[in-house]
């Protein structure tokens, strides 16, 4: 499943590509996505120019002078810069062909991911209003989960995977953050002390920040038709090494579930 860092790799490789770019056609092949594509599309989006191509948590927003197109990957969705006359295959859904003849083209097997447009100031939009703060922005601290989480009795791995609280810690993230900052995965989030949470926070945006600077490696796959974004290799201190030794201690990592998520930790190194 995408990811933040693979969503904001995506941003970065299909940015260069379109930012600018006045759209000249749009064909839905296939409306039936998580939610139906609009029917009016193409009426709406021929002759507009993307103003620029931005991100809020997983959705990407391609910002027009008359509205923003909003568009998830959802399980399985990608999106391919190809050259216009590139034949489409399978699940590939929509396109976007521009006046400078390239193609961004939104392939999706599950179809679990939507294209979506509203003239409302996209941050009033249902989907997004309600999304926590972004993880690599500044307002996102130590502070401020210290906050949100007094009183709650929730796991602290529970509450740092909210999406009210802050967008984009998937799993393996934060499986890794919680490691990198000594943290027990069950530990209650009200309990937590702020220093704690500092820690946290640093190793959130630094785990973050290193898988999208290896999805770096792999925006080539943007422009052919070959690659797929996919999950980014990285090296992981504990997601999928139970019973492996820790890197730190050499205790063997432990497996339990939250909230039915895999959860993998050291019994030594966090506490
Ligand atoms: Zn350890």
């Amino acid at each position: 499943m995408p990811e933040l860092p693979e969503v904001e790799t995506t941003r970065l490789g299909i940015s260069p590509h379109i930012q600018g770019q006045t759209i000249q056609e749009v064909i839905v092949r296939e409306p039936r996505l998580r939610w139906p594509v609009p029917a009016n599309l193409k009426d709406l989006l021929v002759n507009l120019k993307v103003d620029s191509v931005e991100r809020r948590g997983k959705y990407l927003l391609f910002a027009t002078s008359k509205g923003t197109v909003i568009v998830h990957l959802g399980m399985s969705g990608s999106l391919r810069i190809l050259p216009a006359d590139k034949a489409a295959l399978k699940h590939d859904h929509v396109d976007f062909v521009f006046n400078n003849g390239t193609l961004l083209r939104f392939n999706d097997p599950r179809r679990f991911g939507s294209i979506l447009w509203t003239t409302d100031p996209v941050e009033q939009y249902h989907l997004l209003k309600d999304l926590g703060v972004e993880p690599l922005l500044t307002i996102f601290t130590g502070h401020y989960l210290y906050q949100k989480s007094r009183r709650k009795s929730t796991t602290v791995k529970s509450f740092l995977m909210d999406s009210d609280v802050v967008v984009g810690v998937g799993n393996i993230y934060a499986n890794e953050a919680l490691y990198m900052a000594g943290i027990h995965p069950q530990r209650q989030a009200g309990k937590i002390s702020q220093a704690r949470y500092e820690a946290l926070v640093s190793a959130v945006k630094e785990v973050l920040q290193n898988a999208i600077r290896q999805g770096g490696t792999t925006l080539r796959n943007f422009v052919n038709e070959a690659g797929n974004p996919g999950y980014f290799k990285q090296q992981l201190y504990v997601y999928g090494r139970a019973d492996m030794p820790c890197k730190n201690c050499l205790t063997p990592l432990k497996e339990i579930r939250i909230n039915n998520r895999t959860t993998v930790f050291c019994p030594h190194c966090q506490k």
